[in-house]
C-alpha cells in the first residue's frame, strides 16, 4: 500500500450562512491523500481539512509534514503520526498541531475506507469502544453577532427546531448588550439548553463580572472565559461560578491539557471539555488528552469535540464521548453533517458509508475530488 500523492489547498470559509458578511478572512487547509489501494474499482483517497475557526496551514503542511508522510509511505494513522513528528521538539505547539491534525484526519478517512467501515465503527473496533448504536447528542453552535438581537433570536428559532440546544457568542460587546442577547434567546428555550461562548475575550475582571451576571440565568455552560493559558483566572472563576464551564477548544496539546487539569480548578462532575481533535495534532494526541482526563477521574462523557462537522461526529460516536457540536448552515461547505440528515430530538448518527462520509455532502465532495485530481 502506497501514498501516491498528497494534495493541499487553502480555501476561504465563513462563520456566517451569508458569506458576504465579514469574517476576518478566515480560511482552512483542505488535503487529499491519494493511495494506490483500490476499493470498488477506484483508488482510495483520504480527505481532511483544518477543522473550523483556525487559519489554513499551507506552509507547514507543504514543507514539513506532507514530505515526511510521503517519505515514510505509512498509511496506518498511528504509525504515520510518529513519522510526521520526527525531529519536532517538545513544546512550542503553536498551530503546528493544526497542520498535523489536518493530514491525520485524511489518514483516518483513508484507513476506514480501506477497511470498508464508517470511521466511527473503525474506531470502535480498533480502540475497543462500546459497539452501541451511534446516536450522538448534538447542540447548534454559531450564535455570532448580528446587527441586532432579533437576528440572534431568529437564528436560534431555526436551530432549536432541530437540535434543542444552542450556543451563542458573548464577550465581543459590552456585557449589558450580551445580557440582552441572552434574554432574547431565552425567550425561545429553557436556560439549561443555552450555552455561551466568550471566545477567550475577557480580562480577569471582565470574566468575574460576566460570571456574576450569568449565574442567575443557570445556563448550560460558560465557555472560553479568558486567555486560554491564564490558569489562575480560570481557577478563580471555577471557584465562584457554580454552573458548568466549557474549556479546551483553544488548547492544542496533551501538555496544555495536563496544565488545565493541574491548575484550572476544573470540576469533573460538571465541566465540559471542548478540545478540537483536528486542532490538537489529530486523533493520536486527542486520545492522549482523553486518557489524561480519565486518569484524573473524569468520565469521557465530559468531552464534546468542537467543530460541528462529520469528523467530530464520528469521534463522538466511535469513542463514546458526551456529544458533539453541529455547525449546520455555517462554515460551508465543511460545517454540518450529511446532506438530508436530520437531527431528531437533539440526536443524530454518522453516515453509514466507508470513511468520514464526506461523500455524503455533494458540495464538499465535489471540492475534495477536484483537489485530488490537481497534479
Ligand atoms: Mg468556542
Amino acid at each position: 500500500m502506497r501514498i501516491v500523492a498528497i494534495r493541499e489547498r487553502t480555501l476561504p470559509i465563513s462563520r456566517y450562512a451569508d458569506p458576504r458578511l465579514p469574517t476576518g478572512d478566515l480560511n482552512t487547509s483542505a488535503v487529499a491523500i491519494v493511495t494506490d489501494v483500490v476499493r470498488d474499482g477506484k483508488p482510495v483517497i483520504g480527505f481532511g481539512f483544518s477543522s473550523i475557526g483556525r487559519f489554513a496551514q499551507p506552509g507547514l503542511i507543504r514543507e514539513r509534514f506532507a514530505p515526511r508522510l510521503l517519505a515514510a509511505q505509512e498509511l496506518d494513522p498511528v504509525k504515520a503520526w510518529d513519522h510526521m513528528m520526527t525531529g519536532e521538539k517538545p513544546g512550542g505547539h503553536g498551530e503546528r498541531s493544526v497542520a498535523v491534525g489536518t493530514l491525520d484526519m485524511a489518514l483516518w478517512d483513508a484507513a476506514a475506507k480501506i477497511h470498508g467501515l464508517p470511521l466511527y465503527r473503525y474506531l470502535q473496533e480498533r480502540f475497543g469502544g462500546a459497539q452501541t448504536a451511534p446516536q450522538v447528542p448534538v447542540y447548534a453552535g454559531g450564535g455570532y453577532y448580528f446587527p441586532d438581537t432579533t437576528s440572534v433570536a431568529s437564528k436560534t428559532r431555526s436551530a432549536v427546531c432541530s437540535t434543542s440546544s444552542f450556543k451563542i457568542k458573548i464577550g465581543g460587546r459590552p456585557l449589558s448588550d450580551d445580557l440582552r442577547r441572552i434574554e432574547a434567546v431565552l425567550s425561545l428555550l429553557p436556560s439549561r439548553r443555552l450555552a455561551v461562548d466568550a471566545m477567550n475575550r475577557y480580562s480577569r475582571e471582565g470574566a468575574l463580572a460576566a460570571a456574576r451576571a450569568l449565574e442567575p440565568f443557570q445556563l448550560r455552560w460558560f465557555e472560553d472565559l479568558s486567555d486560554p493559558l491564564d490558569f489562575e483566572t480560570q481557577r478563580e472563576i471555577a471557584s465562584c461560578y457554580a454552573r458548568p464551564i466549557g474549556i479546551g477548544e483553544p488548547t492544542f496539546s496533551a501538555s496544555d491539557a495536563r496544565n488545565l487539569i493541574r491548575y484550572a480548578g476544573l470540576r469533573p462532575d460538571r465541566d465540559v471539555l471542548l478540545f478540537d481533535p483536528a486542532h490538537c495534532y489529530g486523533l493520536p494526541e486527542y486520545l492522549r488528552i482523553i486518557r489524561l482526563f480519565e486518569d484524573a477521574g473524569w468520565n469521557r462523557g465530559a468531552f464534546q469535540p468542537h467543530g460541528g462537522h462529520l469528523y467530530s461526529l464520528h469521534l463522538a460516536a466511535g469513542l463514546g464521548l458526551g456529544g458533539s457540536e453541529a455547525s449546520e448552515g455555517i462554515f460551508q461547505p465543511f460545517g454540518g453533517f450529511s446532506d438530508g440528515a436530520r437531527v431528531v430530538d437533539g440526536f443524530i448518527s454518522p453516515p453509514e458509508v466507508p470513511g468520514i462520509g464526506f461523500e455524503s455532502r455533494a458540495g464538499l465532495i465535489r471540492l475534495f475530488r477536484a483537489l485530488a485530481t490537481i497534479s
